[in-house]
This record gives C-alpha cells, sequence and structure tokens, in this order.
C-alpha cells in the first residue's frame, strides 16, 4: 500500500504505510482519523459517542469482512457455488474456484478476474479423492491456507419411483452429495487448525425437508447433510471451527431446469412460496458470506432455508 492512501479496506487516508487490516490500529480509532471534527465535539459525549458509531460503520466496507479469508467452493463454474465464490470475493476473500471441467474453470475464473475479483481455479471432481486432495493441497500452497469450504456439488442422475431406484443411483448420489462432502470437510480441518479456525457451509436444499417428487435418493442425500452437519459439530467446535447448511429452494439454474420445466413441480412450488418468484442464484450468496464471517462467530450446527418463504423443517 502506497503511504497516505487508503487501502481496499480502509475508506479513510490514514496515514501510514503498513496494511491496514491486518495492523493499522488507526483504522478503528476514529478521534485519530478526524481529530479535528472530534475536538470540536469534545464537550457532547452523546455526538462523540454518535460520530464514533457513524465512522466505525463506514470505515468497515463489505469487502473487509473476509478480508485475508482463503475460501475453497466446490461446483463452482456456474449456478449458487459461482454466485457464492462471486459473493466471498466481493466481500474480500481470496476465492478457489473448482469444477469437473477445465473450460468451465477457466471461464468462470476469467469472469471473476474482469471483476477485479481475487480468485484462481482448478478442476476438481469431488467424487474423485484424487482431486478433492489436490484442490485443498493446491489451495494451501498457493494461498498459505484455507479458512473456509463451501461445499457445494451434487447430483440427481435419476427421476422416478423410489422403490425402483437401482443400487448404483444410490451409490452415485450418496457419493457425491454426501460422502464426498464429509471427506472435504475431513480435510481442510487440519488447515483451519493452523489458522486457528475456519467456517465451512454444506449446501443442502429444501428437499431435505420437503421431499421433491421423483427425487427420493437425492432428498434423502440432502437430508443426510443436514445430520451430518449436526454431527460435526462437536469435534470441529473443540477446534473453533463452525460448520452451517444452506438450504435453497427452487433456484434458477441449469440444476434445476427439469423441474422448473415439469408443469406439476413448478406450480405446486409456486403455491407454497410466500415470496411469489423462483429463486436466483444471488439470493443464495449473502447468507453464505455471512455464515462464514465473524458476524455469524456463535453460529454453527444450524440450517438456513433460502426458499421463499415455502415450509420447511422437519
Ligand atoms: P448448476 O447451476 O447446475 O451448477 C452445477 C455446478 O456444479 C457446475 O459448476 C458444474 O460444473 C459443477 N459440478 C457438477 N458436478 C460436479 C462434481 N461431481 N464435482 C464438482 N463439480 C461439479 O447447479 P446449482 O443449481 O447451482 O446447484 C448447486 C447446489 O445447490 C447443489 O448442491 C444442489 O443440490 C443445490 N440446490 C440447488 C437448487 C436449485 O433449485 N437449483 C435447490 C436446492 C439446492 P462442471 O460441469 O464443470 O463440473
Amino acid at each position: 500500500m502506497m503511504q497516505g492512501l487508503g487501502c481496499n479496506h480502509c475508506w479513510i487516508n490514514c496515514n501510514c504505510s503498513l496494511p491496514c487490516r491486518a495492523e493499522c490500529k488507526k483504522r478503528t480509532e476514529p478521534e485519530a482519523m478526524f481529530p479535528r471534527a472530534f475536538s470540536s465535539f469534545a464537550a457532547i459525549p452523546q455526538a462523540r459517542q454518535a460520530m464514533s458509531r457513524f465512522v466505525r460503520m463506514n470505515a468497515t466496507d463489505s469487502k473487509s469482512r473476509l478480508a485475508n479469508k482463503v475460501a475453497v467452493v466446490t461446483a463452482s463454474t456456474e449456478g449458487i457455488g459461482f454466485a457464492i465464490a462471486r459473493r466471498l470475493a466481493q466481500d474480500g476473500a481470496h476465492v478457489v474456484l473448482s469444477s469437473r471441467k477445465k473450460a468451465n474453470v477457466d471461464r468462470a475464473v476469467a469472469e471473476l478476474q474482469t471483476e477485479n475479483l481475487s480468485v484462481s481455479g482448478l478442476v476438481c471432481h469431488v467424487g474423485k479423492a484424487e482431486d478433492r486432495k489436490r484442490l485443498i493441497e493446491t489451495a494451501v500452497e498457493r494461498h498459505g491456507g484455507i479458512d473456509i469450504l463451501v461445499s457445494n456439488a451434487a447430483v440427481n442422475p435419476y427421476f422416478g419411483s423410489i422403490l425402483d431406484t437401482p443400487g448404483e443411483v444410490w451409490d452415485k448420489i450418496l457419493d457425491i452429495n454426501v460422502k464426498a462432502a464429509a471427506m472435504l470437510v475431513q480435510s481442510v480441518v487440519p488447515h483451519m487448525e493452523k489458522r486457528g479456525g475456519g467456517a465451512i457451509v454444506l449446501v443442502s436444499s429444501i428437499a431435505a425437508y420437503s421431499p421433491f417428487p421423483g427425487l427420493g435418493p437425492y432428498n434423502v442425500s440432502k437430508t443426510a447433510l443436514l445430520g451430518l452437519v449436526r454431527n460435526f459439530v462437536p469435534e470441529l467446535s473443540s477446534r473453533k471451527i463452525r460448520i452451517n447448511c444452506l438450504a435453497p429452494g427452487l433456484i434458477e439454474t441449469k440444476f434445476s431446469l427439469a423441474l422448473r420445466e415439469d408443469e406439476a413441480t413448478l406450480e405446486k412450488t409456486m403455491e407454497s412460496l410466500r415470496i411469489q418468484r423462483i429463486g436466483v442464484p444471488s439470493d443464495c450468496s449473502g447468507i453464505v458470506s455471512f455464515l462464514c464471517s465473524p458476524d455469524a462467530d456463535y453460529i454453527t450446527g444450524e440450517t438456513i432455508v433460502v426458499a421463499g418463504g415455502a415450509p420447511s423443517r422437519l
């Protein structure tokens, strides 16, 4: 940072050369920033207090919320994962994007880089142990550690009766949607511990509570994530790592196209909504940023439903 210029995290010229988020004490001392304004209010304690509050609110712009954090987001080249990756980067994190196809990774990284966001990417099929290992190791090697994991990948290769679902379909869905998430959590924990803690979000679904017709194994896999989070909490809490779930409702993405094109499902979904519109990926991103931020320091083991008021809860 140049002397005398406010850095990205500090909207005020604080006249020092330190990377201010990390080291500059003046950043949080409004009196030091506005000595003249404060001295003229010196005799009025309420005015001093109000001004202090005003300066603090404005000095903490949204970019600083996740400053110096490294986030890994799986399945993040499109849809909800992409929106989450963008928002975490907008809020100051360096984000490692990933998905199965290199062309998608390159496109997504390039798009966010044109927005001046700090992102990198690599190929990771979450069902492949070697890909998961490479994702975590590369993130640590390139960026010095991992503070945030968003496990977002899921598949649904089947539509039909749960009674007729072949064993291989169960294997594939549980492998990608549940086991891969658990394995990713296991592998980031030692790295988060080295950083003094971390935050994890698993992307579940409203289907965890209210099953989508014809998607039995998928629905079950999403309910399993709620249990996975609850089971991880005791061991992660003692390591200062928080873990929560996001449960989106019907969101406009490629993944949900079949559901949205099915008139009966769409009608049933619209009837259940209190907010009369289908969600968009960015509806899911701010809440994930919040869950990964210090503002959520006392929140773990929870599932946040983002579903336009559709009924949820078991
Ligand atoms: P989407 O728009 O279709 O995007 C899917 C992303 O996942 C792509 O980036 C894709 O890229 C990647 N991907 C697919 N399989 C992968 C794998 N095995 N390993 C790594 N990456 C993989 O999907 P979405 O709707 O955003 O869904 C994201 C998550 O939200 C899922 O967990 C889904 O269950 C959940 N969800 C979605 C809705 C909804 O209505 N859309 C509702 C509730 C929950 P590549 O093709 O390059 O791999």
